[in-house]
């Protein structure tokens, strides 16, 4: 959808009301069913680890069972970050990530006639290929091409604006070349903490200062009308530190360009409840099969399985159909 929809009274009135399973929510300390101490698993994202069988805190045949966080009530008055918004810029880090941090709510939001465009910083470059995928093979340039082309499929399929790659216009800051953002890497700093890649070179993401990147990225919300910017909490979900520079990039884009900032939640990989202060729920767990299309469309970076993701390396997530969305 690329039209303009301010003036658009129903649209505004759609997202207010539509039905969110929103919740705001009060952990149950100790009464999560997924706080197994099996939680030791590395995040299965962008990880070259594999994975330790049986590990794996989500692979579970209690998925379906409610985090008890996610009991549901009603919203505070006024609470929902996207209450009158009607183009919402998605910032992410790599291709999928738009499709399995977000998907289920970037479809929430153009199934209410909310205009979104997503903005990714860089191609994945550092990420493996799912064996028998087809892909090219990792490290080529014909996968970087190949990668943009299955995030265009998955933006078609969550109705969704994109691919726009931050560095290149319209997300490149005025009166400057066009600069690729690579993949920075990461390594384990524990079990289930990422940090920086030993080896991320100069033409990497985080190597861009946070003026640079978040000056291309004012460039792309202005020339997009943005009125609300979205990104991940400042762990960046579980540390990547693509991940974690692009919260600081888009918090001080929003800011610098006099816009809302709203971050996604992180869901705590140990079975702790998030931190849901301020938090809004948004709720699919019964649109499942609407988000496929969006994750099939990454086939080279992981595979669906029932309710989950298995990764290039075999890690198992459990898919992401509530996201929680907080203003900073
Ligand atoms: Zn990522």
């Amino acid at each position: 959808m690329t039209g303009r929809e301010g003036s658009d009274p129903f649209l505004a009135s759609a997202v207010r009301t539509s039905p969110p399973a929103v919740a705001v929510i009060l952990p149950i300390a100790g009464s999560d069913p997924f706080a197994d101490p099996r939680a030791e698993a590395p995040d299965p994202r962008h990880s070259a680890t594999p994975p330790v069988p049986g590990s794996d805190p989500f692979s579970d045949p209690r998925g379906e069972t409610l985090h008890p966080w996610h009991a549901l009530s009603p919203p505070a008055a006024g609470s929902d970050p996207f209450a009158g918004r009607h183009r919402v810029v998605f910032a992410h880090a790599h291709p999928d990530d738009e499709a399995l941090a977000t998907g289920a709510l970037i479809q929430h939001l153009t199934e209410a006639g909310v205009a979104v465009a997503v903005v990714t910083a860089t191609r994945g470059e550092r990420g493996e290929v799912v064996p028998g995928s087809g892909a090219p093979p990792a490290g080529s340039r014909d996968l970087d091409a190949h990668r943009e082309d299955e995030l265009t499929a998955a933006l078609r399929a969550l109705g969704a604006e994109g691919p726009f790659f931050l560095g290149e216009p319209p997300a490149r800051a005025p009166g400057l070349a066009p600069r690729r953002y690579v993949d920075s890497g990461m390594r384990w700093l524990t079990p289930t903490v990422a940090g920086p890649g030993e080896d991320a070179g100069p033409d990497a993401f985080t190597s861009a200062t946070v003026a640079e990147a978040a000056a291309d990225l004012v460039a792309f919300l202005e020339s997009w009308d943005a009125d609300l910017v979205v990104s991940y909490e400042v762990d960046g979900g579980y540390g990547h530190p693509d991940h974690v520079h692009l919260h600081h990039v888009a918090r001080t884009a929003a800011k610098s360009s006099g816009r809302p900032f709203a971050e996604v939640i992180s869901i705590p990989r140990d079975g702790t409840p998030p931190d849901s202060e301020g938090v809004t729920w948004y709720d699919r767990t019964d649109r499942l099969d609407d988000l496929l299309p969006a994750l099939h469309a990454h086939a080279s970076q992981f595979t669906v399985d029932g309710r989950d993701a298995i990764h290039s390396g075999g890690q198992r997530e459990p898919l992401q159909l509530r996201t929680g969305v907080r203003l900073r």
